[in-house]
């Protein structure tokens, strides 16, 4: 079985052990080698049946039965970030296939690809009707936050927030983070290494950088400048957090999010403190929204619907919608609870589908929108990216790279630079091939890569889900 991000799901871990006993063996990418070894020893002897984990855990070489993979539209099955690229779902759509065992995707807000392959009977489709204990839906409410100034909660939030039982607010971190921008030159500071602005936290009162590990004293100042008359923007956790203390001196107040659960079981403390009813308001990044359970929770609010949709590609508004479903679903799991969604934009028509909690209605408008584009599921997209010191290099290799699919009548987008153009003082360039036969695509670009001698490192990434 595999689950998104299991280091962040113990819960998941001990409910396995309580209904299967001591037959679970958990693999994630987090365990020593001899950790691996032993678990590998105990499924392979048959001591241990079940193995749960995130998506490595679809290479363990045991003799499968069936495949569970929850959350299947959880783009943290992905990896993206370091080869090799692959999806852990998809891996496990094709172990099943070659092993002629079934799969099974759970989710309630499956990617559009999926319900699409559902929907035409490529996959078979099983619907659940029934919540458990079957707590009617969370109502949905917006709150308009266009026209205001200052503040970053609405009354109705404020209002809201009032109630006796626990809440969950959600901040994205994805371009939602506090930056720091000079007053003197008019700059946001960034990082050196990185085309991204350096993230204020105020704790140890550093700029960081989320890309590279960069970090820099605020007493430092401005690097262009050299002027130490900064101003913070932006609405991180910690911001966040401040404001809601404000608000609400007598509640216990807690952030979860990565800076904050680095240690050692911080997150595990966190988390049964709030199985405890020991937390009033919860505040955190995507990590909440997945798979927890806590029927404390009465009242779930996402700070900025369009901090969501900060990926500005052709998944941002599925994976915003997921996600407002998957908060607004943290609220009320033994009685109604209540959902606020903040936003700029209420004329958003995506807004119509949350409140009546219709994902196939999205899906379906989804689908016309992609097919007329030609983007998944009626094409595949092929990510390359040219990784070089020297931004002029890279550049000219993406631009032979498009020349050479131009002869050949492929399609794609680009070259551009990529949405974050450095990373560690290497620049890059990216281009998106959109094809039917990925195949055969994969074939020629390989192909292409091995033989012509590129000045950068060039990376391929079939059916691509990060385009930063
Ligand atoms: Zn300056
Ligand atoms: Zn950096």
């Amino acid at each position: 079985m595999l689950v998104p991000e299991i280091t962040l799901t113990p819960q998941l871990e001990e409910r396995f052990v309580l209904r299967f006993g001591d037959i679970i063996s958990v693999f994630h990418s987090r365990l020593t080698p001899l950790q691996k070894f032993n678990r590998w020893l105990n499924v392979r002897t048959g001591r241990a049946p079940i193995v749960l984990g995130a998506r490595s855990a679809i290479f363990v070489p045991a003799k499968t039965g069936i495949i569970v993979v929850d959350e299947e539209q959880d783009s943290s099955y992905k990896q993206s970030d370091m080869m090799p690229h692959y999806n852990g779902r998809d891996i496990a759509i094709l172990r099943a296939k070659i092993e002629k065992i079934p799969v099974v995707l759970g989710s309630a807000t499956p990617s559009v690809s999926t319900y699409y392959n559902a929907k035409i009977g490529k996959f078979r489709f099983f619907k659940i009707e029934k919540r458990v204990k079957e707590t009617p839906l969370p109502k949905i409410y917006l709150a308009d936050l266009n026209g205001r100034r200052t503040g970053i909660i609405s009354e109705k939030l404020l209002a809201a927030l009032e109630q006796k039982s626990q809440s969950l607010i959600l901040v994205n971190r994805r371009g939602f983070a506090k930056n720091a921008v000079c007053l003197d030159c008019d700059s946001l500071i960034e990082c050196p290494n990185c085309s991204v602005t350096l993230c204020y936290h105020k704790k140890n009162g550093q700029l960081k950088c989320h890309w590279c590990g960069y970090k820099q004293k605020v007493d430092m100042g401005c690097r262009k400048c050299g002027s130490s008359n900064l101003r913070f923007i932006g609405t991180g956790t910690e911001r966040v957090e401040t404001c809601i203390k404000e608000a609400f001196p007598d509640k216990i107040i807690e952030r979860f999010d990565s800076d904050n659960t680095k240690k050692k079981g911080s997150y595990q403390k966190i988390l049964n403190r709030l199985k405890d009813g020991e937390i009033d308001i919860i505040i955190g990044t995507q990590m909440l929204a997945k798979g927890h359970d806590y029927p404390g929770i009465m009242l779930s609010a996402i700070l900025s619907y369009e901090s969501l949709l900060a990926g500005a590609d052709y998944l941002s508004s599925e994976n915003a919608i997921q996600l407002a479903l998957q908060v607004s679903g943290r609220a009320g799991r033994m009685s109604q609870g209540k959902s606020i969604i903040q936003t700029y934009n209420i004329h958003n028509p995506d807004f119509i589908d949350i409140i009546r909690h219709d994902y196939v209605s999205f899906c379906e408008k989804e689908l016309i929108i992609r097919k007329r584009h030609l983007y998944p599921p009626f094409s595949h997209l092929i990510r390359m990216i040219s990784i070089n010191p020297k931004q002029a290099e890279g550049k000219k290799d993406m631009q032979y790279i498009a020349s050479w699919l131009s002869d050949r009548n492929i399609e794609f987008l680009g070259p551009s630079e990529c949405l974050i153009s450095k990373i560690r003082n290497k620049f890059r360039s990216h281009l998106i091939i959109k094809t039917n036969n990925v195949k055969s695509s994969v074939r020629f670009l390989r192909n292409l890569v091995e033989n012509k001698k590129f000045d950068s490192r060039i990376v391929m990434d079939v059916d691509a889900i990060d385009f930063f």
